[in-house]
């Protein structure tokens, strides 16, 4: 473990009145896509209590509570609400991302408020499934340019270009996030479960540089990817550009507990042929110095 405790960069919380039944809950707020994903994958659940329980057990010092790719505006209006609620509640364990959708209002006055209560990034974002025009909605492009202004990090869900098959899935073509991060490029961006293999187009001269301000995170990794992924991303892109994170409470070993998966999420990073700097830099260094967390 790492002697100031790890950091995950990307997490789910949900409340009880959520959990206790998630597919009433999403038909009741129209998040047909979301009640599908959490119900129809290995989905386990934590509240705040439960959350902060585990992270205690595991050495985790610090969770990144990520929002979600809502379709309608009052899931994340709601989901604001309640990591607002827990970071009051736990000072100093949860970092949380804003969510965001179109139908919402004006972004600048969301995202200021978003300020206020205690948010430090936008995420996790996924346009193509929260409005019909995807990123050319003028809402993102807003968003993006406060964003990019007031130097807040954006996370997207990125999709893995060749893999499973689940209920749920929408691609993300690598092509358009490389647009993307091109057009915006003093926007910092944070691409999960690894960046889908971006990473290795990496190798090419157009990709590396549209790459600069782009970090990946290992969310979901146990699940998709053989752990030598660890080694390879290090080698493409360098340690630094990696946070730790899990995902949870995504079951990451199935058939287990939501916490075992976890837990084999930083097992899998100690066993990493990585050297000592580089898996600490992982396990919560590289997000320290990315937030500017003070110890
Ligand atoms: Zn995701």
């Amino acid at each position: 473990m790492s002697p100031r405790g790890r950091l995950d960069a990307h997490v789910h919380g949900y409340p009880p009145v959520v959990a206790r039944d998630p597919l009433d809950w999403a038909r009741r707020r129209g998040e047909q896509h979301w009640g599908r994903l959490v119900t129809q994958g290995p989905q386990g659940w934590a509240d705040a209590q439960d959350m902060v329980a585990a992270m205690d057990r595991l050495g985790v010092e610090k969770v990144w509570l990520q929002g979600w790719y809502w379709e309608r505006a009052e899931a994340a209006r709601e989901q604001n609400e309640w990591y607002a609620e827990w970071l009051a509640r736990y000072p100093g364990r949860f970092l949380a991302s804003c969510a965001l959708h179109p139908d919402m209002g004006d972004p600048v006055s969301i995202l200021e408020d978003a300020r206020e209560w205690g948010a430090c990034g936008v995420g996790e974002l996924l346009p193509q499934v929260q409005s019909p025009r995807g990123w050319q909605d003028p809402f993102w492009q807003e968003v993006l340019a406060w964003t990019e202004r007031e130097g807040w990090p954006v996370l997207l869900h990125v999709t893995e270009a060749a893999g499973h098959v689940y209920p749920g899935r929408v691609e993300t073509p690598l092509m358009d996030l490389v647009a993307l991060f091109e057009t915006w490029s003093d926007q910092r961006w944070i691409c999960a479960h690894w960046g889908g293999g971006l990473p290795f187009y990496s190798l090419n001269r157009r990709v590396r540089k549209a790459l600069q301000n782009v970090w990946v995170d290992t969310a979901a990794g146990p699940l998709l990817y053989h752990p030598s992924v660890w080694k390879i991303v290090r080698d493409l892109l360098g340690a630094e550009k990696i946070f730790a994170a899990s995902d949870f409470p995504l079951r990451l070993q199935p058939s287990r507990p939501a916490e075992e998966g976890w837990r084999s999420l930083w097992r899998q990073l100690d066993e990493a042929p990585l050297s000592g700097d580089e898996r600490e830099a992982i396990a919560g260094g590289n997000l320290r110095d990315f937030l500017g967390l003070r110890d």
